[in-house]
């Protein structure tokens, strides 16, 4: 049988475990100690999840359906300098599926090679999330810097993001996963993910630490290939294992222990962000320190060179495919439904078809499929985010509140 924590010592058995409702579970208390599966999962305390709000999963409550397209490389982002012209150029692009998770240590390398020109004035192309942090780290670096973009926030794609830490979704093929790159991404990585905890508490939690459960039907090993599966036709290289450091071990829970009908359930505690705080909060602090943003759409790269700026840190996301005529960018399509916003949903789901991830603007739910690789389209396609609500309120309707199904 489960035993009492210290914590509990003065409390009555019987009580401890009515309280944690594991008086319910007669022998299956023994299996708070369930074995990882995947190889990543710890054991669960001895405590079960308890109740989780439900997402009000309805198409009645979606507030917008937005679609962005990742900018894919197979070789990783370019984070490179050149010069053309007059001008000492440096690309920060092509962060596919995990820009806004690497963006402040891909802009340091950036700004390392724009401060190598020695001057002082700079110009940075582009205001999505590469584009804003390479610009506050050029002021840190103490330039005067103005952002030229076609767009600013809200209105970039950016903006259209989940909001969650994922620094190696989609940031290069497996083929091109070589031990150098691996160095470089946990190099941004680790330096990304140290500037995110200077978020926390700060007014309107632009970044905030959240629990993610990953429920499925089948064993996790083969959750995960399905989930893969649905990234697209090619091997994605994987990284994480290189920062297991960074965040807590996720948790394996026994059927008995949470509230999905799902068997397999395991808990992550990881970073989101809400976007709407975070990248207000970018814009007003370059502001702040005296940036300036000027509207203005280029063509072609040699357009820079009518910039007063000699150095130009070009940050442009997918636009670069076009700017630079570089076929290396691949899109893939991303769309997710904001439905309102409920603030007592205090967690993410990720399943089969279907994610869902609660933040301070909005509950995104999204649709993974393997056919967006590739897929450049911007038009919503209603249908699509139905059925990934509709999966998620199959998956909510299951869920135990209180011994009860939700509703
Ligand atoms: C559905 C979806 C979910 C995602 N979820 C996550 C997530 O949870 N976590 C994560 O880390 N990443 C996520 N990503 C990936 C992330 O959104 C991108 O990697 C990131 O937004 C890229 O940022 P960027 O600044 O390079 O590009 P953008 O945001 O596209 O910014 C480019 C800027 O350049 C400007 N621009 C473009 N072309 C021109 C031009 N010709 N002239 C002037 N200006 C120009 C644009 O106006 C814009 O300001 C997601 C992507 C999608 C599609």
């Amino acid at each position: 049988m489960g035993v009492a924590p210290a914590g509990v010592t003065g409390m009555r058995r019987r009580d401890f475990l009515h309280h944690t409702g594991l008086a319910t579970l007669g022998s299956a208390g023994m299996l708070a100690t369930a074995s990882a599966q995947g190889g990543a999962g710890v054991s669960a305390p001895p405590f079960p999840i308890g109740t989780l709000a439900p997402v009000r999963a309805r198409v009645d409550r979606v507030m917008a359906m937005t679609v962005c397209l990742r900018p894919f490389r197979e070789q990783g982002p370019r984070i490179d300098a050149e010069r053309v012209g007059q001008t000492w150029l440096v690309h920060n692009y092509g962060h596919g599926g995990a820009g806004w998770s690497l963006s402040w240590g891909s802009s340091t390398l950036a700004v390392k090679l724009a401060c190598e020109s020695g001057d002082r004035d700079c110009a940075v192309i582009g205001c999505g999330a590469l584009g804003l942090t390479s610009a506050i780290l050029l002021q840190r670096a103490g330039k005067r810097v103005t952002i030229y973009s076609k767009d600013r926030p809200p209105h970039v794609p950016s903006a259209y993001a989940t909001g969650v830490w994922s620094p190696d979704s989609r940031v290069c093929a497996a083929a091109h996963a070589t031990p150098a790159f691996g160095r470089q991404w946990e190099e941004m990585c680790r330096v990304s993910h140290r500037m995110k905890q200077t978020f926390l508490g700060v007014t309107g939690d632009p970044v905030e630490w959240r629990h993610r459960f990953l429920v499925s039907e089948v064993p996790m090993e083969e959750f995960r290939r399905r989930r893969e599966a649905e990234d697209g036709p090619i091997a994605f290289g994987k990284f994480q294992e290189r920062v297991r450091d960074l965040t807590p071990a996720s948790e394996d829970f026994p059927p008995a222990l949470h509230p999905f009908s799902a068997p397999v359930v395991r808990r992550t505690t990881t970073l989101f962000f809400n976007l709407s705080t975070y990248q207000r909060l970018l814009v007003s602090d370059f502001l702040a320190e005296g940036g300036r943003i000027e509207y203005r759409e280029f063509s072609s790269v040699a357009e820079f060179s009518s910039l007063s700026e000699r150095t130009v840190i070009h940050a442009t996301g997918y636009g670069a495919r076009a700017l630079m005529n570089d076929d290396s960018v691949v899109p893939v399509r991303g769309q997710i439904a904001l439905l309102i916003p409920q603030p007592e949903v205090n967690y993410g789901i990720v399943a089969e078809g279907v994610s869902m991830v609660s933040r301070r603007d909005g509950i995104v739910v999204q649709a993974n499929q393997a056919s967006d690789f590739g897929k450049t389209g911007l038009a919503p396609d209603r249908a699509e985010s139905e059925k990934a609500i509709g999966v998620l309120d199959q998956l909510v309707r299951g869920m135990k509140v209180s011994g009860s199904s939700v509703r």
